[in-house]
């Protein structure tokens, strides 16, 4: 029985030590204490032994060594309260018990060592027991043999009472995981108990120490989470957010959780569907080896689309065998929703629900791309928006706009795509043969249209490139539909302009005049021409100047061709004081050679008016140059003058208080030629040439042309007639009183020089 016994305990101390090893090798949760625990449990066990091992007759030591045994117990329970402490999260709230404890713990452990030699605590006698055929050392307590073991009692007992109280709190998946320790704890006190009552010759309660220490490293660091962690894995699956079907290695569904169960819901049974999918997934997958699948997938659930992102995964072992399957199904339809929603707002204007820019360059080529049909691309844009949004409110700006998203929606088919650009600019990309004019503007004229009230009706434009190059850049289709829109901007009888290719080589020549233009003055490549006038009489009286631009290329070029460009660029008014200085200066030169009889007509354009103050420009040239004023004439277009009458009667005044004559250029070409005459205080009235232009009615433009010059005499004004180019003319304007003229019938314009040389 002895030796039984402390082989017993040799065998547990070795075990107990592969323990630590083990254990301090793997990481787990609480390791530490449970290592502190074990090293107690080897030091009791390794005390114990020595001590029942001690021969008869060494009392001394026996008493040392049987103290060391007490000693070791005192921390192997502290260590076991720390670590239950520890493993079920109890804590006391400060660490002042546990210093306590320790403190408590020392003072009786240093009790013990004293005790060798003063014997206060127990007593030792050898026995022999025959029985056993050994010795054996019986102890006689003292009382303060029974402190210590409250002390000790105490503090399982408080153990007891935290692992008990945790077991009940704990969820039903948690309970085991303190069950097991407690049922141990209570049994090794259970043994020590009964030991001491039945007074047993050896405490075989030091055995159970050294197995529970043991049992506890297995139960509360591996057996418990582990059964734990199946457990937890087991409720992840089930209320997982994502849907399972789990499958053995034959391919039967074994486990199908909660959300797939609501996702697959029917009459069929769960199972039969699980298997039938697989199925079906490896019929569409045939040949594929990959051991993870994905593919998106929509259901219906609930009479709703959803979408779901569908993973397939085989678990194979080392040696590739298969160990089963499963299928994850992850519902998207938020992130899908989300993503539309996004994609939604990326791509349209949020104003109008349109597409925006970016998206219908993007659709404008997709749908190019396989075309069958001529398409056209149709711009439109409303005149001074701008203004109406100032005159109205955005509020009603919107409106409009939203308005007219809505009629270009309403009329859009299929393989069409229609955008707000920018502010008020809609570009639309349609089959040419959807394209309506006529109901277009029809639509958009009722669109404009602000009650009853308002007599202000927007005006707008509508530019229409016919596509001959699907491969173009959209923008670049984009610009030549606004391109034309900008042939006819400012023109309010037209709304609907298309495009085509001599637009473009206009529009390149116009860039090419704008950008030459500010060196071309600069280096004085703009020339002044004169073309004589002439008086009934056959004397010469003055000139036309006539620009003329002189170009390093393309030699000379007449005005017709710049001079519409400068104007829209707002760039003539450069152009005209330079032409205006000219003839000063030429006036100043010829009043120095004597030659004052002779006088030099200018042209104004009516954009002059506008960029800058003509009136302030002519009195610094009279100012600047010794000419006889009278003799510089300044030719204003009857149109100028019908556009601005308020404005340009102050500057003609103001030209006239200096000493100007006023011409009125091409008179008779407007709409409203003598309406304006009443008003207008001009001196010399300069008669346009379509009346001498070839037609069938030359006998009503005769009569015309007569009237005019007989209404010029009553008025007092006199009359020059241009474009004269025939004698036939020349006669008949003489019998009609026509006092001068100027055409080529006399002369070309001409250079300086050459003016000089024939005519002074
Ligand atoms: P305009 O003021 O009516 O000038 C008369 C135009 O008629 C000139 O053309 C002239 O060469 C042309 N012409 C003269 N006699 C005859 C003729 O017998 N038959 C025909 N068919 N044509 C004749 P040009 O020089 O090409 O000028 C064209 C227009 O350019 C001018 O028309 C004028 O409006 C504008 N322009 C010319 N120079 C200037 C300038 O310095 N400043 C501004 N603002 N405009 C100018
Ligand atoms: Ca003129
Ligand atoms: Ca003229």
């Amino acid at each position: 029985m002895f030796q039984a016994l402390v082989t017993l305990l040799i065998i547990l101390i070795i075990l107990m030590i592969v323990c630590v090893r083990i254990v301090s090798k793997k990481v787990v949760r609480n390791y530490e204490r449970a290592i502190h625990l074990i090293w107690a449990a080897i030091v009791t066990a390794a005390c114990y032994t020595v001590f029942i091992l001690v021969p008869p007759g060494h009392d001394k030591l026996a008493v040392f060594t049987s103290g060391l045994y007490f000693l070791a117990t005192d921390w192997l329970v502290v260590f076991l309260m720390f670590f239950v402490a520890d493993y079920t999260q109890i804590k006391p709230p400060s660490k002042l018990p546990r210093y306590t404890i320790a403190i408590l713990t020392g003072v009786d452990s240093v009790s013990f060592i004293i005790n060798t030699f003063t014997r206060h605590m127990y007593d030792l006698q050898s026995v022999t027991a025959y029985e056993l055929g050994a010795n054996y050392w019986d102890i006689q307590l003292k009382i303060p043999h029974a402190v210590h073991r409250m002390f000790v009692y105490g503090i399982v007992l408080y153990s007891l009472y935290i692992l008990t109280y945790r077991l009940i709190k704990a969820p039903v998946m948690y309970k085991s995981k303190y069950a097991s320790i407690l049922f141990q704890t209570v049994a090794v006190v259970g043994v020590n108990v009964l030991c001491s009552i039945i007074k047993a010759k050896y405490d075989y309660s030091v055995i159970l120490y050294a197995s529970l220490a043991m049992s506890i490293c297995y139960f509360a660091l591996y057996a418990a989470p582990r059964k734990l962690l199946e457990r937890i894995h087991f409720t992840v699956v089930e209320d997982s957010v994502i849907g399972l079907f789990s499958y053995d290695s034959d391919g039967k569904c074994v486990g199908v959780n909660q959300v797939a169960r609501e996702l697959f819901a029917g009459d069929e049974d769960i199972f039969a569907i699980a298997d039938r999918y697989l199925a079906d997934w490896i019929e569409e997958h045939q040949g594929s080896s990959l051991s993870v699948i994905g593919a998106e997938r929509t259901m219906i659930k609930n009479g709703e689309k959803v979408y779901i992102y569908v993973t397939y995964q085989k678990f194979l072992d080392k040696k590739r065998r298969n160990l089963g399957s499963c299928f994850q199904f992850e519902d998207r339809t938020e992130v899908v929703r989300n993503f539309k929603e996004e994609k939604y707002r990326a791509t349209h204007d949020m104003l109008t629900g349109l597409l925006n820019r970016e998206a219908f360059e993007d659709e404008v080529r997709r749908i190019l791309s396989r075309v069958q049909e001529p398409y056209c691309m149709v711009c439109s844009n409303i005149q001074d928006f701008k203004l109406i949004n100032e005159l109205y409110g955005a509020e009603v700006g919107d409106k409009l706009l939203m308005a007219q998203a809505d009629m270009i929606r309403g009329e859009q088919e299929e393989n069409a795509a229609s955008a707000r650009i920018y502010a008020d600019k809609f570009s639309s990309l349609l089959p040419k043969r959807s394209f309506d004019e006529q109901m277009f503007i029809e639509n958009m004229s009722r669109i404009l249209e602000f009650g009853e009230e308002s007599s202000f009706r927007p005006h707008f434009y509508i530019g229409v490139y016919d596509i001959t190059n699907v491969n173009e850049p959209v923008w670049t289709m984009y610009d030549k539909a606004i391109m034309a829109i900008n042939t006819i901007r400012g023109n309010y009888g037209k709304n609907v302009a298309y495009y085509c290719e001599e637009l473009l080589q206009s529009i390149m020549e116009e860039r090419e005049i704008l950008g030459e233009f500010d060196r071309a003055i600069e280096e004085e490549r703009f020339n002044m021409f004169l073309q004589p006038q002439i008086a009934n009489n056959g004397t010469i009286v003055g000139a036309e100047a006539l620009v003329r631009w002189i170009h390093p290329e393309k030699g000379m070029v007449n005005p017709g061709v710049f001079i519409p460009t400068l104007e829209k660029a707002g760039l003539i008014h450069k152009l005209d004081l330079y032409m205006w200085e000219s003839a000063a200066k030429k006036l100043e030169e010829w009043k120095e050679q004597g030659k004052e009889n002779l006088s030099i007509s200018v042209n104004i354009s009516t954009k002059d008016f506008f960029y800058m103050d003509v009136c302030k420009a002519f009195r610094a040239l009279a100012d600047k140059y010794d000419f006889d004023i009278k003799k510089l004439k300044l030719e204003i277009t009857e149109s100028a003058l019908i556009e601005n009458v308020g404005e340009i009667m102050k500057t003609l005044d103001g030209l006239h208080a200096l000493g100007y004559e006023i011409e009125i250029d091409d008179f008779g070409s407007g709409y409203s030629s003598l309406g304006m005459l009443k008003d207008i205080n001009a001196d010399i009235l300069k008669i346009d040439m379509i009346f001498l232009q070839e037609t069938k009615n030359i006998g009503r433009s005769n009569t015309i042309l007569k009237n005019i010059i007989s209404m010029s005499k009553e008025l007092g004004m006199p009359n020059i007639m241009e474009g004269v180019e025939t004698k036939e003319q020349v006669d008949f304007l003489k019998d009609a009183g026509c006092d001068m003229f100027q055409g080529y019938y006399f002369a070309k314009p001409m250079s300086i020089e050459d003016f000089e040389k024939e005519y002074c």
